[in-house]
């Protein structure tokens, strides 16, 4: 469980009240942190502060980050890389070691019995039900993504009725097609989400999404707080830059004030986007469906491996892996 973590959460609270610029540098340094001069970790953490200061009040506390573990994904094959889960049994297992090592919330694409993408309900209600005996508390994210079938039937499985649900709200470019999502379908899979209790997370890949979510939210086809996601490094698509993110924040806190958020950076920028949404008090999502690799040398052994490097990130910013109570709490989910 997230306990074997060895966080202790008072120390790290007392540590960050009484830091100076030595000791910043010497808990980055312990910790294993990221590549980063000293000048540049400092840095980073005056600008937690600034950031959480506006409107935190414990901004100087350790405070719970979300992570998501995307396990399988619809592109990413054992072909270019061994560890990628694609039977049920294989991504339980993923799944598993994932959430011991923090991960609070599992998205989750099916795969077809020759690992090819494809969205099967039996296999989503399958590995539903076995990951919750295995990890009790864990929550379950069902993708209705693009890539995994075509029209209604991305949201043949809700009726199963997992705790939360992506939903895109617009259509953009990927790398080698148009990932499309049609105000019709949009609705649609938004209407089902309704009726069957799931949560759903707002998938923004352009900016205009984040204004359709906030236009399903006054048609009552979404209720708020609503949980968003920003998806950053996607080629034809955003590039994962601070700047980019920063706004997309603003517009957040206008649009949609009170919602919670979360980034995934693609390939390479995934572990730099992590330290983005620690210091800019969002929740972190990692996994080999976004990133394969562990860096330009090493493919990531595991999804457990991702989430541990994200884990292992948090101290530095004054957080800590949120506990599935902790990040169904923060989500507004039942426990
Ligand atoms: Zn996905």
């Amino acid at each position: 469980m997230h306990t074997d973590l060895g966080i202790d959460t008072d120390r790290l609270q007392c540590n960050l009240e009484s830091r100076n610029d030595d000791d910043a540098t010497a808990d980055a340094e312990q910790a294993g942190k990221h590549a980063g001069s000293r000048t540049g970790n400092q840095h980073r953490h005056d600008k937690a502060r600034q950031v959480h200061s506006a409107d935190c009040i414990i901004c100087c506390m350790s405070e719970p980050c979300i992570i998501t573990v995307a396990i399988t994904g619809s592109v990413a094959r054992k072909s270019h890389n061994p560890a990628v889960p694609e039977s049920v049994a294989e991504q339980v297992e993923s799944t598993h070691e994932a959430f011991e090592a923090g991960a609070a919330l599992v998205h989750y694409h099916s795969r077809q019995d020759d690992g090819s993408p494809g969205t099967v309900p039996e296999k989503f209600a399958e590995f539903q039900e076995r990951i919750r005996k295995l990890c009790p508390g864990i929550i379950v994210q069902f993708s209705t993504g693009g890539r995994s079938g075509v029209g209604s039937e991305r949201g043949s499985m809700l009726h199963h009725r997992p705790d939360m649900a992506s939903l895109s709200t617009g259509s953009c470019n990927f790398p080698r097609s148009v990932y499309e999502n049609s105000n019709e379908l949009i609705r649609e899979l938004a209407g089902k989400m309704l009726e069957f209790g799931i949560k759903p997370e707002i998938e923004v890949f352009d900016l205009a999404m984040l204004y359709n979510a906030a236009s399903l939210v006054q048609e009552g086809l979404l209720t708020s707080p609503l949980h968003v996601q920003f998806v950053l490094g996607v080629k034809n698509a955003l590039p994962a830059h601070r700047d980019i993110l920063e706004f997309e924040l603003e517009k957040l806190a206008e649009l949609l004030p009170g919602s919670t958020w979360v980034a995934a950076g693609i390939g390479k920028s995934q572990l730099e986007v992590n330290s983005w949404c620690l210091e800019l008090g969002g929740h972190m999502r990692t996994g080999l469906e976004d990133n394969i690799r562990l860096d330009a040398d090493a493919l990531a052994p595991s999804n457990a491996a991702l989430v541990k490097r994200a884990a292992d990130l948090c101290p530095e910013y004054g957080r800590h892996p949120a506990s599935a109570a902790e990040a169904r709490k923060i989500l507004g989910l039942m426990q």
